[in-house]
């Protein structure tokens, strides 16, 4: 059984039952909708790392992978539904799981937003630590920079902290430093600031 590539329906006919569209009238409305959504998605896939680096998580490296498999599995399933719907194969379970990806880079983003800014910066917690390195990579956004302290935390080495161009360029490997953190409104910690000791 076939269904129809727009409503879903079941079919026997080219021309759909319930919408009246005929099989390739529905494959161009598909891919309209597919193109539009995909759109919605890759916008998305900007937001998160934009936002990631307002309110960067301590954890932000972890979850920008975690984002990356995302992001590639959601385009792959792009991919592979423009080609069933080219053939008019069956992609109900496909749209479906397509569907629940888009809107996941929007839902990471507002999280980090909201833990950010609902948080107060009276909340602020000072470590002390030393630079032990740093890594700079360009990237799509606004590029990766990095500072490398020993970490605080039991069961972890160290803290990638996601600094700005200014800090990036201000602290060398050996520099004493303070490491402003909060704790997040929704819990996750973020680094708040880096400071000169
Ligand atoms: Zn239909």
């Amino acid at each position: 059984m076939t269904r129809c590539l727009d409503c879903g329906s079941p079919r026997t006919a080219d021309q759909c039952p319930s919408c009246g569209l005929t099989s390739a009238a529905a494959e161009v409305m598909f891919r309209r909708r597919l193109l539009k959504r995909t759109g919605v998605f890759l916008a998305g896939s900007l937001m998160f790392p934009y936002i990631s680096q307002i309110y960067p998580p301590l954890d932000v490296d972890l979850m920008l992978v975690v984002f990356g498999v995302i992001f590639f599995v959601a385009l792959a399933l792009a991919v592979i539904l423009d080609r069933r719907a080219h053939k008019h194969q069956e992609l109900e379970v496909l749209k479906h799981s397509y569907a629940g990806c888009i809107l996941l880079p929007w839902i990471f983003a507002a999280f980090l937003f909201v833990n950010g800014r609902l948080d107060s910066p009276k909340n602020v917690v000072y470590h002390t630590a030393i630079v032990d390195g740093r890594y700079n990579m360009p990237g799509i956004v606004r590029g990766t920079r990095r500072l490398i302290v020993r970490s605080w935390r039991s069961g972890q080495n160290y803290e990638r902290l996601a600094v700005d161009a200014d800090d990036y360029e201000r602290f060398q490997p050996g520099d004493q430093v303070n490491v402003g953190v909060e704790p997040g409104a929704l819990g996750i910690p973020w680094y708040f600031g880096i400071y000169r000791r």
